[in-house]
């Protein structure tokens, strides 16, 4: 979809005031472009400053207060979240050469004859040439399109099964994004081989590396929960990953015999949890904040279904 196909949805809907969440990669010119063009067409833009980092984050209360008629959502797909306002997603493709990069780095796959590709939505217009390529240089290559998933192969954060399908048939799996987010959400949860093609680094790296490093801070954090007296439960404000915590605080006050406390928040950072007196934090947010994405957190942190397979 380009710029004018969404002024076309939008004008169907009627929109005359637009609320934009945007990765914060495109705080930039770009975006700006964005909100000048809609601008033009009569449509005022609202672009939110707020981090956006799926489409689990629908700010539809506050587009509201705004007086907005729709939410424009740029770089995610629709994945079912709620809302009191009509969504229009923009995939958003970056432009890119991942054949290049194979072309340079295509060594790295040696040893590997069946392919499992998979990436991130902002490259998925480029799976086909891929495929091709890899193809072309006598690799088997299997693309999975999977129910609740618009493009073959595509893979999210937190929905993996274009990647999990097809584990069993594949010697490795190359991951067509940028950095190592989605191949590693992947690798954390397969038992093959992963190797990320960064089309923004121009290389490919076989991250099992991270994968060890994560599973020892996953091991660590378990051992830590055990002595932990004081107990933080996080929880979003985001409403596709909002879940009511007091069933967690149940299990964790009485029969792990924990001190808890609900936090809630929009995004949940160190900064914010700062001057509480806690021993852990059990996440309910995202999945990544709880399993790779602890460290930034001063205290040990699991999601609650790490915390629940614990044996007492
Ligand atoms: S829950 Fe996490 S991984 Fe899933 S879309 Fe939201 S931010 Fe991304």
């Amino acid at each position: 979809m380009e710029l004018n196909d969404v002024i076309k949805e939008l004008k169907k809907l009627k929109a005359k005031r637009v609320f934009i969440q945007f990765p914060l990669g495109l705080k930039n010119d770009k975006i700006q472009k964005i909100s000048r063009t809609l601008d033009d067409e009569g449509i005022d833009a609202v672009l939110c400053i707020e981090s956006t980092y799926g489409a689990c984050d629908i700010r539809d209360v506050e587009a509201k207060r705004l007086e907005c008629d729709a939410i424009l959502h740029v770089g995610h797909v629709d994945f079912g979240t709620s809302s009191e306002l009509p969504v229009v997603y923009w995939e958003y493709f970056i432009d890119s050469d991942p054949v290049s990069v194979l072309e340079k780095e295509f060594e790295k796959l040696d040893g590997y004859e069946k392919i499992g590709l998979v990436g991130s939505l902002q490259y998925m217009d480029k799976i086909p040439e891929v495929k091709e390529y890899l193809e072309k240089r006598g690799k088997k290559v299997f693309v999975a399109q999977v129910e609740g998933v618009k493009y073959p192969g595509q893979i999210l954060g937190c929905r993996l099964k274009s990647g999990k399908e097809i584990e069993d048939k594949v010697d490795a799996f190359l991951c067509v994004s940028a950095a190592k987010f989605y191949g590693l959400g992947l690798i954390l949860n397969t038992n093959k081989p992963m190797l990320t093609l960064d089309v923004e680094r121009k290389e490919i790296t076989d991250i099992a590396f991270e994968k060890k490093r994560i599973q020892k801070i996953i091991a660590w954090n378990k051992s830590a929960f055990k002595d932990a007296k004081r107990v933080g439960i996080l929880v979003s404000f985001k409403k596709g990953q909002m879940i009511l915590p007091y069933s967690i605080k149940n299990y964790l006050a009485k029969k792990l015999n924990k001190e808890t406390y609900i936090l809630a928040g929009d995004e949940i950072t160190q900064e914010k949890i700062m001057g509480l007196k806690l021993d852990f934090l059990v996440s309910t947010l995202c999945p990544r904040v709880g399993t790779d994405d602890t460290e930034r957190f001063e205290i040990p942190m699991l999601n609650f279904d790490q915390i629940a397979k614990i044996k007492s």
